[in-house]
């Protein structure tokens, strides 16, 4: 298995997962908050095409995570794969698409891949992290979730590799000037992971032998790469794993774990 984000922040963010299956590439994307012609920069700039995209698995309906969903599936046939809550919640999708549902906990089979639904806190319908097993590698994706519970700890316990927010710094978000409103949302239980306790959970999680973990969806005002990248020099790992920011714009490289 291996996988890139393509994009990565409040502007639009996407995932894309490759596995081989009796020899033959499948591919899937974790949401897609882009342009269909942002997409197909980010896909022809990796030698692909929508075409080569098998499956659309959605986390949850902001736009940042949907935007580009509905012209993909209008520009080639692709299955799209989220919740029903997700799938209510957005008048776009809910007007032209038929998704398969997605229900927490149950693993759903597909071209090779399991994709198990974990539900997260956040401010959103029926938001879930994803866990992408082949019959080698897990990945797990967690990214928009204000506050990591127990049930989400136990599924992506056995993660070889994590793709995790790193949202905001504390002190950056109650600098800011956003509205009071907005920043109490955005440090809810609802809301989004900060570093403080997104860097909690990655040193708990490198306690075990993993192979990536990728800090995600970084706020482009209220964090900064420097920021995260000290916190990131700060943890204790081996030094053959991949510790890489996602960026807004690039995304990150193919990290493979093979
Ligand atoms: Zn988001
Ligand atoms: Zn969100």
């Amino acid at each position: 298995m291996r996988f890139c984000c393509l994009a990565s922040g409040s502007e639009g963010n996407s995932t894309l997962v490759e596995s081989i299956s009796n020899g033959i590439a499948q591919r899937i994307l974790i949401d897609c908050g882009l342009s269909l012609s942002l997409l197909k920069e980010k896909l022809f700039s990796r030698g692909l095409s929508p075409g080569d995209i098998n499956g659309v698995f959605v986390t949850h309906e902001h736009q940042d995570h949907c935007k580009g969903i509905v012209p993909l599936v209008k520009s080639v046939e692709v299955p799209v794969f989220m919740t029903y809550g997700t799938f209510l919640a957005n008048r776009e999708i809910r007007k032209n698409l038929s998704p398969v549902f997605l229900s927490p906990f149950k693993g759903i089979k597909f071209k090779g891949l399991e994709v198990n639904p974990i539900p997260v806190p956040h401010d959103a319908r029926e938001s879930v992290a994803l866990k992408v097993e082949d019959s080698s590698f897990k990945l797990g994706v967690l990214t928009d979730v204000g506050t990591i519970t127990k049930n989400i700890r136990d599924a992506l316990d056995d993660v070889d590799a994590l793709i995790l927010e790193f949202n905001y710094d504390d002190s950056l978000l109650s600098q800011s000037k956003y509205p009071e409103a907005l920043k109490r949302r955005i440090s809810s239980r609802q809301g989004h992971l900060s570093n403080s306790s997104a860097l909690k959970f990655a040193e708990n999680f490198l306690q075990r032998k993993r192979k990536a973990l990728v800090a995600a969806h970084l706020s482009s005002r209220n964090n900064s790469h420097n920021v995260v990248t000290n916190l990131l020099n700060k943890l204790c790992c081996e030094k053959e794993i991949v510790l890489l920011i996602a960026d807004q714009n690039d995304g990150t490289p193919w990290i493979n774990l093979d």
